[in-house]
């Protein structure tokens, strides 16, 4: 049910034992605060760039405001760092066919980011995690709102959940490199499921939601760009005419995630990819 896993990242954070691309040194100085006024000890040395932004906050706060705001953005640390525990567990849950405890932990997790990022119930959006490292929790969102409309499937007392579920993966799937994986599947489940309503709703917005041009949104880092906005009309109006062109659309799809997210850990390729791409959108416009 969830062959999603992170497979390319190799590195796990010492603190919440997340796989990402790379760590963050935390200095001798953030290191003291964290274990004088945050009672984080022994501190590590480094960690991942999710734990470092929400350390960065709870040492600011501790030294400004101390006991009470600090207790919350400590309470805030502790459930980022457990929130892989969670996604653990309910794939533990699922291996053993598991799907109410599953589901639970899944929800768990959903609530976890909520929380720390001051989200209403079922109120998380992809903008959130837009920034560099933090994009790869997109992905792992995306495949936790997967999962939960495949277990919601199983009975259809859960379909209300399951076509939340459906919308809240539409919101995020466009933005991670599974996009296209995720769509196949539930293509599949539009044939396969006991409601495949849920999955059509699925495809649907996702259609109507468009994926971004993914390189040249990473490029640039910013989807709302000039150059961006020129690559994406040259797609819809030009390219999207011709069988040929759908077909480099389609293949494209499947390979620019992956590059995009190459791109995304080796920032000083951008500047290069910027002239290339406002070249090629100036050839073509
Ligand atoms: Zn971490």
């Amino acid at each position: 049910m969830s062959e999603i896993t992170q497979t390319e990242g190799i590195i796990s954070c010492p603190y919440c034992h997340d796989t990402v691309p790379a760590l963050i040194r935390v200095e001798a100085g953030m290191r003291l605060r964290l274990q004088e006024n945050a009672n984080i000890n022994p501190a590590p040395e480094q960690v991942c760039d999710g734990c470092y932004k929400m350390m960065a906050k709870l040492v600011s706060k501790g030294a400004a405001l101390r006991a009470e705001a600090s207790a919350k953005e400590q309470n805030r640390l502790m459930l980022w760092k457990n929130r892989v525990g969670l996604i653990k567990q309910a794939k533990q849950y699922l291996a053993q066919k598991n799907f109410a405890d599953a589901a639970v932990s899944f929800e768990k997790y959903l609530r976890v980011l909520e929380i720390v990022y001051d989200a209403q119930p079922g109120g998380l959006t992809p903008d959130l995690f837009k920034n560099d490292a933090k994009s790869q929790e997109l992905t792992v969102i995306a495949s936790v709102y997967w999962d939960l409309m495949r277990i919601y499937d199983t009975n259809t007392r859960y379909a209300e959940r399951q076509s939340k579920a459906a919308e809240k993966l539409a919101e995020f799937v466009r933005f991670t490199p599974i996009f296209g994986h995720i769509m196949k599947k539930a293509d599949v489940q539009t044939r396969a499921a006991k409601n495949p309503e849920a999955f059509k709703k699925f495809l649907k917005l996702s259609n109507a939601k468009r994926p971004r041009c993914f390189i040249a949104t990473s490029a640039f880092d910013d989807y709302e760009n000039e150059t961006v906005r020129q690559l994406c009309r040259f797609r819809d109006h030009r390219l999207k005419k011709s069988w040929l062109g759908r077909r480099f659309v389609s293949l494209y799809y499947r390979v620019s995630p992956r590059l995009a997210s190459r791109l995304d850990r080796l920032p000083r390729l951008k500047p290069a990819a910027r002239v290339a791409l406002k070249w090629v959108a100036k050839r073509v416009s």
